[in-house]
């Protein structure tokens, strides 16, 4: 009996160091990026919506990074996204969603591996972002069983991203 309570601990443990993996891994998709770029507006409501995200204010063109490796899972034209990346960590736990881009990198393709730190896209005003402030809009998405990547739970990526920072400075 005690020994099968052990295993299932075990297991239990391993489950949610893996599920949480890629999010303790995750590097910055701004390289140079610090503290005082980051401001946590998850709660605040956007265009009617709760926001959910991250934006960083970052000039058009900027080079954005892949936060983790994965696969690029889905590009997509949104109207309020402009274009858009989904990205899937290599578990397939937690999809990174990279918005208002201006462009993706050069050869950028669905189903397409992806290395932490790679370019992908550029920092733009696509969709319903203001033109005279390009930023990137930031998701990160818990998936479920289903691995849909147009539905996931949100979690705020700023207290993800502040730890990425420290871990990296
Ligand atoms: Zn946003």
């Amino acid at each position: 009996m005690k020994q099968r309570v052990c295993i299932a601990v075990f297991f239990a443990v391993f489950l949610a160091a893996g599920a949480t993996s890629s999010i303790l891994e995750l590097t910055p998709p701004i390289s140079g990026l610090a503290l005082k770029d980051l401001r946590d507006s998850f709660e605040e409501v956007h265009n009617g919506h709760r926001h959910e995200a991250i934006d960083i204010m970052e000039p058009r063109g900027t080079p954005v990074h892949a936060v983790v490796s994965g696969t690029i899972r889905k590009l997509f034209l949104s109207k309020p996204g402009g274009n858009t990346i989904y990205e899937f960590d290599e578990a397939g736990v937690y999809c990174y969603y990279y918005a208002h881009l201006d462009g993706y990198a050069k050869g950028l393709q669905e189903g397409m591996r992806v290395e932490r730190g790679d370019v992908i896209a550029f920092v733009g005003s696509t969709g319903d972002a203001d033109a005279r402030a390009p930023h990137l809009h930031f998701e990160i998405h818990e998936l479920g069983p289903e691995k849909q990547w147009w539905q996931g739970k949100a979690l705020n990526p700023y207290p993800v991203l502040v730890d990425a920072l420290k871990r990296t400075r």
